[in-house]
């Protein structure tokens, strides 16, 4: 299987090169050629298999120049018994009749972004010795919180690579922040940025797609690759565990094999998504995508109206890992939807970095109605459905809250009962604050973070992951915080070239 670019469709690579390459040079994303189709009888194979031999069959289907032996070593290192706190690593539970929560933040940092980012560098690195063997590759990343950490545990001493992550400032969780400014490792380094979490993804666009940045990195003997949901990388491995989860749908009695589910995915830079309508697009029987997000609802209008506009107001909400304007993953959905036609989604793309919007027609609108529905909740929502979903007997974060929100609203206007899965993204420890709040009425004003950790223990009796718990004293090693412009200039400190 070769992979082209949403903008130019006379690229054609291996799955290894769009891997280790990150983004097309035309600012393209890559995307499968074709996408590989799964039948009952396949489906059936994977049930008795554990997560990690179903990730193993599944990968196969994209990573066709990946030989068997090399697919077995990454998933296995990646996944391998004690990394996730489940050993289903993402397991299903039910919270309410034909509601099941897909819990994705079993492993090292708490968000679902581990499932991804823990497999990510052995795919890079595989990736990198097939196409580009002994050149360091750099890994930049911006970050609305999760996807820095997630990124550095996994990249952390890997060897023949270094990361920077930049976030922005006043835009991630205290939780958040600490797990980042205290990450250990000798090839890492963190930085906070004076601006939103665009800015800091415009900036590292901006810095990867410069020919003279990646001239000097090559003189240097570097090369940059991503590790945000940019990269296929990050995406294919989040297909694995929607198709996981509709077999633990059907052994738990949820579906027969053959029978329709919804899916719900608490949705920023609609990569999460993105990942089960490949689910759906490979024969996973999926009637609804449900596209949840914040009141930063640019997905919520454009999938209703087809008018994508990032002309509006940014919200930093309790939910910050979705205040997200510009959705990146969106360009893959529309090349597909388009029929592969690069020239219609570089001219979308071309009007949204000009003017900030940009409309599609009607044969794309119809496709976007039948495939999704979609709704926002802004934070008094969120609080009460953490609330009530507590009062129910389960706890989860603010960006679980969302999606069980905007499920239940769905479920009302509609009357779709389809069994359901709704994506839980983050432990709710993540975000102490918001979560006790919710369940306590408030929060003691001189409670720091991790006094609201114990309260919120002592409440609700929720264990709080060690990983998080650990946090507390522990001193920061990255305190620096730089302007928007000054990016390019904290990549090449980090990397020590002029
Ligand atoms: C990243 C993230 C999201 C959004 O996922 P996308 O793939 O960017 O749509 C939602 N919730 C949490 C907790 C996250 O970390």
């Amino acid at each position: 299987m070769l992979y082209t670019s949403t903008r130019d469709k006379t690229v054609r690579v291996s799955s290894a090169q769009a891997i280790a390459q990150g983004i097309s040079k035309d600012g393209g994303l890559f995307v499968p050629e074709s996408i590989p189709a799964i039948t009952p009888d396949f489906i059936a194979s994977l049930l008795p298999l554990s997560y990690i031999e179903r990730a193993k069959k599944i990968l196969a289907l994209y990573l066709t120049d990946f030989t068997p032996e090399e697919i077995d070593l990454c998933v296995n290192g990646a996944y391998q018994a004690g990394k996730f706190s489940s050993n289903k690593v993402a397991p299903l539970q039910k919270i309410a009749d034909g509601a099941n929560i897909l819990e994705l933040w079993r492993g090292p940092t708490c968000a679902f972004k581990d499932m991804a980012l823990q497999l990510l560098p052995y795919l890079l690195t595989t990736a990198a010795k097939k196409t580009v063997a002994d050149k360091t590759i750099v890994i930049l990343v911006a970050t609305s919180g999760d996807t820095g950490k997630a990124a550095l545990e996994g990249f952390r001493d890997v060897p023949g690579t270094k990361i920077m992550v930049f976030y922005p400032n006043d835009g991630v969780s205290p939780m958040q922040k600490l797990q980042m400014t205290t990450q250990e490792g000798g090839n890492v380094c963190v930085c906070a940025i004076n601006g939103n979490f665009d800015d800091a993804q415009n900036g590292v666009k901006k810095i990867f797609t410069d020919p003279a940045v990646a001239a000097k990195l090559d003189e240097n003997g570097m090369m940059f690759s991503s590790a945000n949901s940019i990269n296929w990388g990050r995406l294919v491995p989040q297909i694995v565990y929607y198709i996981s989860a509709y077999c633990d749908m059907i052994e738990a009695g949820e579906v027969k094999n053959g029978e329709e589910i919804n899916i719900v995915v608490p949705t920023g830079n609609f990569g999460n998504i993105l990942a089960a309508y490949y689910a759906k697009a490979m024969g996973v029987p999926v009637k609804t995508l449900v596209c949840a997000s914040n009141a930063n609802n640019v997905l919520t209008d454009f999938l209703t109206t087809g008018v994508y506009d990032r002309n509006r107001a940014f919200y930093t909400t309790t939910s910050p890992s979705m205040d997200i304007l510009i959705s990146s993953n969106l360009e893959r959905l529309l090349f597909h939807l388009a029929g592969d036609d690069d020239k219609r989604v570089a001219a979308w793309m071309r009007s949204l970095s000009a003017t900030g919007t940009y409309t599609v027609e009607k044969d794309i609108r119809e496709q976007l109605l039948a495939l999704f529905a979609a709704g926002c909740c802004d934070d008094e929502a969120t609080k009460e459905t953490i609330q009530k979903t507590y009062a129910a007997g389960y706890l989860c974060d603010t960006h679980t809250a969302v999606a069980v929100n905007v499920f239940e609203a769905y479920r009302e206007r509609s009357g779709d009962r389809t069994p359901t899965v709704i994506a839980s993204t983050a432990n709710p420890y993540k975000f102490s604050a918001a979560v006790l709040r919710a369940v306590l009425g408030s929060v003691p004003a001189d409670a720091d973070e991790f006094d609201q950790v114990e309260l919120l223990i002592e409440t609700t009796g929720e264990p709080c992951p060690k990983q998080l718990a650990t946090l507390r004293g522990k001193a920061p090693r990255f305190t620096a915080c730089c302007e928007k412009d000054d990016m390019e200039r904290q990549v090449y400190d980090m990397l020590g070239i002029g």
